[in-house]
């Protein structure tokens, strides 16, 4: 079996270890914070205090990291894992860090001569703790059946895509339309209350039809219960918001909508909320009726 450097072990990188762990993978687990990383201990990982004794002769290095400049930092900063590891190695990219960012770190590992796999996820912690995220690969072709087994435990679906970087643009595609969604409904639920109708009958009446998302209708019910416990934090959201429309504005094109509710995320995130759920970013359209707040 593979030894795995597993590099940030935060919501999403945590329960990845732990399935690869279960699967009987070797893992290594480095993290900023090391705490967070010595806990995996209890399930088998072996600490490293640094991400380039995580990466030592490892098989595999995954980066499950914030953005790409904390990604390009642990890899290539002092003590980074990018010096460490063989050439030969595959570096399996799975942070959601944008196009730009994906180039440059694929530059970076070829120079190294190390096989860079551009691999981010859709799914949040839950799907990650099941094994059932969906993996948008690409490129990689001459590893692609290597590291299957990895994906097999920690998907429900690998999308092999050809060009390298598709992974990390369907990957912002994703996230734009989760983020509409996301603001959709806030806006739609602020609206209901404007208009002094309750806003769960809004939510009940899409509910299973053809007007309803499952995602919308599950942030929808939390926004109108409040429960804004992190399953995947407002302040990454708008992170991806910004890099889908950064992309979309170096290419000469335009995301009005998502430029627009990015000013009102920002807002929620100023009131706190940036470690909360996406739910919560309705706090910037507070849901009132008749005078009287009914959430948020
Ligand atoms: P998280 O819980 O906030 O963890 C972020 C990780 O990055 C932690 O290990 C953190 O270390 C580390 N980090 C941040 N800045 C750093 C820096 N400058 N140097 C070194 N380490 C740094 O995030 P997450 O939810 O696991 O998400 C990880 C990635 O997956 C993000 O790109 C996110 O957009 C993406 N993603 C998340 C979800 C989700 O639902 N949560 C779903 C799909 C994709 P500390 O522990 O020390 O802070």
């Amino acid at each position: 079996m593979a030894t795995i450097a597993i590099l940030g072990t935060g919501t999403m990188g945590a329960p990845i270890a732990r399935n690869l762990l279960r699967a009987g993978f070797e893992v290594r687990a480095w993290n900023r914070t090391p705490a967070k990383a010595q806990a995996l201990a209890a399930d088998g990982a072996h600490y490293a205090s640094l991400p380039s004794a995580a990466a030592r002769d490892a098989d595999v290095v995954i980066t499950m990291l914030a953005d790409g400049p904390a990604v390009e930092q642990v890899m290539t900063g002092q003590a980074g894992a990018l010096q460490a590891l063989s050439p030969g190695a595959v570096w399996i990219q799975m942070s959601t860090i944008g196009v730009e960012w994906t180039g440059r770190l694929a530059e970076l590992a070829a120079r190294r001569g190390v096989t860079f796999v551009d691999a981010p996820v859709s799914g949040s912690s839950e799907p990650a703790a099941r094994g059932e995220l969906v993996i948008l690969a690409s490129g990689a072709r001459p590893v692609r059946a290597a590291v299957a087994p990895i994906f097999d435990v920690l998907g429900r679906q690998t999308l092999w895509l050809d060009r390298v970087g598709d992974g990390s643009r369907l990957k912002l595609v994703l996230n734009n339309w989760l983020a509409v969604q996301v603001e959709g409904m806030a806006e739609t639920l602020s609206l209901s209350a404007t208009l002094g109708l309750d806003p769960h009958l809004f939510v009940g009446t899409i509910a299973g039809g053809p007007l309803a998302s499952g995602y919308a209708v599950a942030k929808g019910s939390a926004m109108l219960d409040a429960d804004f416990r992190p399953g995947f934090p407002l302040r990454h959201a708008a992170k991806d918001a910004t890099l889908a429309r950064d992309a979309a504005t170096d290419r000469g094109a335009a995301l009005p909508l998502t430029d627009a509710l990015l000013r009102r995320w920002q807002e929620a995130i100023a009131l706190g909320h940036g470690d909360d759920d996406v739910a919560s970013a309705v706090t910037a359209s507070p849901i009132t009726r008749s005078g009287e707040t009914v959430s948020a």
